[in-house]
């Protein structure tokens, strides 16, 4: 998967990029993440990406030209299956989206700055919008490594044991199983006995009731799409 990012300050993905999975991911060419710093493609002396907005007092928006020039010069290297933009009021990110999203060979993902971006950039050059809840981020890199994070571990070899990514939340319509590791016992708190009988099928029959129970109070909504399935 190729992943392109425009954003006014790509160093914030320092950090979530280099650590962990995604760093894995990456070096084993998994994944090739592109960082662009939309100033690059200012045709201004002073590599100015926003102007004022013309309503009064609404604060600066980021102008069309730059981002249209560093699209096109991205696209004139590939295709893209989408051109992404990260915005609150768009598709909210879930499970399902993330996996549709990790089968994607390769897109653009552009973030947002100051009040946001000319509107006519969203109508003529993005082709999805999404957010990461409804709550307002004063620059779309951190929604963007969100985002970023939730398709790689996805994508097959990105997670050391595979099929770890089908058992956690969501992926079958119910949140996770409560897990334990080593000790047994600590501060006499107990690991639930039934974790240390052996028995796979009893074992699986316990995760599936708690996945349940689990889902039925902390995500009823979820839990009556789960039902009905
Ligand atoms: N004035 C806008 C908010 C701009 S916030 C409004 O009220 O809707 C600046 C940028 O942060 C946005 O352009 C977007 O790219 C990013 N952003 C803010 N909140 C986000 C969210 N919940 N999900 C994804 N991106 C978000």
């Amino acid at each position: 998967m190729r992943i392109d990012i425009i954003a006014v300050f790509p160093e914030m993905f320092e950090g979530p990029f280099t650590e962990s999975i995604i760093k894995r991911a990456i070096n084993k060419g998994i994944v090739e993440i592109g960082l662009h710093n939309l100033r690059d493609y200012s045709t201004d002396k002073h590599h100015k990406v926003d102007d004022y907005s013309f309503a009064a007092g609404a604060g600066m928006v980021m102008m069309i030209e730059p981002v249209d020039n560093c699209i096109t010069h991205l696209k004139s290297q590939r295709d893209y299956d989408e051109v992404i933009y990260m915005s609150p009021d768009g598709e909210m990110l879930d499970q399902p989206l993330c996996n549709q999203l990790s089968m994607k060979e390769s897109i653009i993902i552009l973030c947002g700055h100051y009040k946001g971006i000319d509107e006519r950039i969203r109508e003529h050059l993005i082709t999805k919008e999404i957010s990461i809840g409804n709550y307002v981020l004063s620059g779309g890199e951190l929604g963007a490594a969100v985002l970023v994070d939730s398709m790689v571990r996805l994508i097959p070899g990105a997670l050391g044991d595979e099929t770890s990514a089908l058992s956690d939340s969501f992926q079958d319509g119910l949140v996770s199983p409560p897990v334990y590791t080593r000790p047994r016992s600590y501060k006499g708190w107990d690991v639930p006995e039934i974790l240390l009988s052996g028995n796979d099928k009893l074992i699986s029959e316990w995760r599936m009731e708690q996945a349940i129970e689990r889902t039925k109070t902390r995500r009823p909504e979820m839990y009556e799409n789960f039902k009905k399935s």
